[in-house]
């Protein structure tokens, strides 16, 4: 039975409720990493930047030194500061990147029961997509950054190819403007670099096909033309997978395990 909306705008509340957000009481550790979290983004800390003292910390937040340590430690296991030893150590925020997403994920993959071909599937889907966005967005910076590895596609020589190939990619599945999907697309490419890394493969003939059909996709993104830009990127995609099924099913039938 649908429930009857009365009211409209004023049935809800005016502002985000307090409770939000608090779905079950957190652990002491997770209180303070969440603390820490909010100064880090009320303080404006940028990558690099030192967190407060500890002494200072645990006064202003009322807990002891384990609690504390505890907290960073969360943190430290998402990516989000690195704890240094030695006289000059202690928490440093760290540059977040999709790839510290990827861990995480990896963690749910793994008790999800996922395999390689379900992560290359889901990319399947996402980088068409963001294809497409790019080009109705027409971003002014994104454009640049694409004329700028368009050019690289067309002069870099065969042997240096690989890594050309690779920043494609990366740039491709985050153009949507979108940090949810930019997050989840870059996340999933950054997965599976490092799986293909892993396990040494990345044949001649698939870095071919890429030297093929990125300038055309890039191209297409650049004249605008959405439709063009997302069937070419969609093909791309599925003739690479169609090629790693037919020549390395081991590597699509491995399950996720989690990389920390
Ligand atoms: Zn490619």
């Amino acid at each position: 039975m649908l429930i009857p909306i009365d009211g409209g705008a004023a049935a809800y509340p005016q502002e985000v409720p307090q409770a939000l957000g608090q779905w079950r009481a957190p652990k002491v550790s997770q209180r303070v990493a969440r603390q820490i979290v909010e100064e880090i983004i009320s303080r404006g800390l940028r990558p690099g930047d030192r967190l407060p003292p500890e002494a200072e910390t645990m006064e202003r937040f009322e807990i002891s030194r384990a609690s504390l340590r505890e907290g960073l430690r969360v943190l430290e296991t998402f990516g989000v500061i690195r704890v240094q030893q030695g006289q000059r150590g202690g928490p440093r925020i760290e540059q977040l990147s999709p790839t510290d997403l990827a861990r995480t994920l990896s963690l749910f993959f793994q008790m999800f029961g996922a395999t390689y071909r379900d992560v290359f599937d889901a990319r399947v889907l996402i980088e068409p997509v963001m294809a497409r966005i790019a080009a109705e967005r027409q971003d002014p910076e994104q454009m640049q950054a694409l004329r700028g590895l368009l050019e690289l596609e067309k002069t870099t020589p065969a042997e240096s190819y690989f890594q050309v190939a690779n920043s494609f990619h990366e740039t491709a599945s985050g153009l949507s403007g979108n940090p949810v999907l930019d997050l989840i697309g870059q996340a999933l490419r950054a997965f599976y670099a490092e799986y293909f890394f892993r396990v040494r493969a990345v044949p001649e003939v698939a870095l071919e096909r890429c030297r093929k059909d990125h300038p055309q996709i890039a191209e297409a993104i650049l004249a605008g033309d959405a439709d063009r830009a997302e069937t070419l990127a969609r093909e791309h995609m599925a003739k690479s997978r169609r090629f790693a099924e037919q020549n390395a099913a081991w590597m699509m039938d491995a399950r996720v395990s989690w990389e920390v």
